[in-house]
């Protein structure tokens, strides 16, 4: 595979611009277009440094190959990668704007019992070029410019887990942000973690300050780790001490998702659970209800006993909302469309 261009910051370019005998000014101008979604071969620059580029860059490192859209305006977006392997990201319709759901691998190696994105494994760690690649090219395709963003959201949470593939995320997460480019703020971006304990610890360093969320769905770690298979590895109580570190540095409360899954985690008692653990602590907690996965056995919990769960937890001082299930009829739930490509099944 070719280097992206897409994983350079714009010193970089700089740098890059140099070292071919380019005009300085052409730094900004291809930083500029690359923020604007453009292919390499698209960029304003001489065809000699547009040849010398080509040999050593992707021309378009994240396709959009096919794009389907749901009954609700959810758009579920089925790109191709360099080296042909596929990844999804959805976007959402909201009255604030526009939510983009970005993968930060192609499969994952987790092992959530409820999640389609690992079925196959981890493939490999996207790029920090390919992450922002994805939102680069839906911003285009909807017709936002640097100015007019048509894309005001993200959230990691797309196929796999973007703190075990740390540093291309980090560095994602610098160029979305940067002057000069996309400059999506850090506050409109959500990260979602199924509880890496040492490299939540970590992020609180980096003095990035998006919307932490961690993926908890249990009360205690025995039941955890029936679903998921890195609590064997952290702790509850480990994960609500980085959760801490978190708020101390950056000021920014944090978010915890639980998916209700019949039979498992959606109990009157466990809601009564949830909200003493959380008692008093800066946080808000999502739920939502399983989206049924066809390779697992595992069923959502259903809409009575999930308002009753949501009820509960406002009961006890716990701020709390239920997500919307989106885009179902397009295959909502993760890994789903990728899945049903790679299966061929239709
Ligand atoms: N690896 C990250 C991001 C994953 S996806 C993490 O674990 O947080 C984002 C969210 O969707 C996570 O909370 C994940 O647990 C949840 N999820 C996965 N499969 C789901 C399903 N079938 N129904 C509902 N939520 C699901």
């Amino acid at each position: 595979m070719k280097k992206i261009l897409q994983d350079l910051s714009y010193e970089e370019i700089v740098s890059l611009v140099q070292r071919y005998g380019g005009q300085p000014f052409r730094a900004r101008q291809i930083f500029e277009g690359i923020m604007q979604g453009k292919r390499l071969s698209e960029l304003p620059v001489s065809a000699d440094l547009r040849s010398n580029l080509l040999e050593e860059y992707e021309d378009e490192p994240v396709k959009a190959r096919e794009i389907f859209r749901s009954k609700d305006g959810t758009k579920k977006y089925l790109f191709e990668l360099a080296d042909g392997n596929l990844i999804e990201g959805v976007l959402m319709q909201y009255k604030y704007g526009k939510t983009q759901c970005v993968s930060t691998q192609v499969g994952c190696r987790m092992g959530c019992k409820f999640c389609a994105s690992t079925l196959n494994g981890l493939i490999r760690n996207l790029t920090a070029g390919e992450i922002l690649a994805q939102i680069l090219t839906v911003n285009r395709l909807e017709g936002g410019t640097l100015k007019e963003r048509a894309v005001t959201n993200v959230v990691l949470m797309g196929s796999g887990e973007p703190f075990d593939n740390y540093d291309n995320v980090v560095r994602f997460l610098r160029n979305l942000t940067a002057e000069g480019g996309i400059r999506i703020s850090a506050r409109n971006v959500s990260l979602s973690t199924c509880g890496l304990v040492p490299s939540m610890r970590k992020f609180a360093e980096e003095g990035i300050p998006i919307n932490l969320t961690v993926s908890l769905h249990s009360v205690t770690d025995e039941e955890r780790r029936h679903t998921m298979p890195v609590a064997n590895r952290y702790s509850i109580s480990e994960i609500l001490d980085a959760c801490t570190l978190y708020f101390e540095k950056t000021g920014r409360r944090y978010i915890f998702e639980y998916s209700l899954i019949e039979g498992e985690n959606a109990d009157e008692a466990h809601a009564y659970a949830l909200a003493a653990l959380l008692k008093r602590r800066p946080c808000h907690v999502n739920l939502i209800r399983l989206n049924a996965v066809k390779e697992r056995d595992l069923k959502g919990a259903d809409a009575q006993a999930a308002r009753r769960f949501l009820d509960i937890l406002s009961g006890q001082g716990i701020s709390a909302t239920m997500r919307r299930s989106m885009g179902s009829d397009i295959g909502g739930a993760c890994g789903q469309l990728r899945a049903k490509y790679i299966s061929g099944d239709e």
